[in-house]
């Protein structure tokens, strides 16, 4: 089914698309949410969530009028556990500009790292993203402008761990999907902190990509954890 960030197949309009996003818009909590730093937030200990990622080859394509990256072997090689669960990095993608909203604030990137359990069961890291205060480096941005605009089908060598923010503190909540169906239950973990990106390979985002996020979506009285270091 077809669906866009704008007009007749815009996100308010998504759940009358068809009754498969009628379905999990209504039968699940939604995603994005604002996060906000507020007495109402229930504490979670830090060490509850590890990363175990490794250097990985992704392999570049283009759905749901985004670029995504694969993992280019099927080999589980990046692992998080939270909560006492594993879950396996499956997909990387992006949204600009930030889909979750932090203290108030709104971000250029927010890039989501889509992890699955042996269950089935889905988490999603959210990373909110800012121009990094380097200059432009003319050269570098043109190769991500050609990267970018390439369609898919490039291999990518990241080392993922490069991606977090060094400051590991992050909401956690339940939600859904962003883009349709957006289905849920999906644990979510925010890192509160932002990461940050080049400017020119910020700038051919949006030159290629361009607004793909998904409206704040009502909070429900759900909980929402704030990490804390015991
Ligand atoms: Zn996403």
């Amino acid at each position: 089914m077809e669906w866009n960030y704008e007009g007749d197949r815009g996100p308010d309009k998504w759940k009358n698309i068809c009754s498969a996003f009628y379905q999990a818009e209504t039968g699940s909590l939604q995603s994005p949410i604002a996060l906000n730093d507020d007495p109402q937030l229930l504490s979670i200990s830090q060490d509850l969530l590890t990363f175990n990622y490794s250097k990985t080859v992704f392999e570049t394509s283009f759905f749901n009028h985004t670029v995504h990256l694969s993992p280019k072997t099927k080999e589980k090689t990046n692992i998080i556990e939270f909560n006492h669960k594993k879950y396996f990095l499956e997909d990387l993608h992006f949204h600009l500009p930030s889909e979750h909203e932090i203290n108030q604030k709104s971000f250029p990137l927010e890039f989501h790292l889509v992890h699955r359990s042996v269950h089935n069961e889905l988490l999603v890291v959210g990373v909110t993203v800012l121009p990094s205060e380097r200059p432009i480096n003319t050269t570098l941005a043109a190769l991500d402008d050609k990267a970018l605009n390439a369609g898919g089908g490039l291999s990518v060598p990241i080392d993922l761990d490069r991606l977090l923010p060094e400051n590991k503190q992050f909401y956690h909540y339940t939600g859904s999907l962003t883009t349709p169906p957006t289905s849920g239950p999906v644990e979510w973990i925010v890192f509160r902190q932002q990461s940050f990106m080049r400017q020119g390979l910020l700038q051919a985002f949006k030159k290629n990509i361009g607004k793909t996020n998904r409206p704040l979506q009502p909070i429900k009285n759900r909980p929402i954890y704030l990490s804390i270091d015991e």
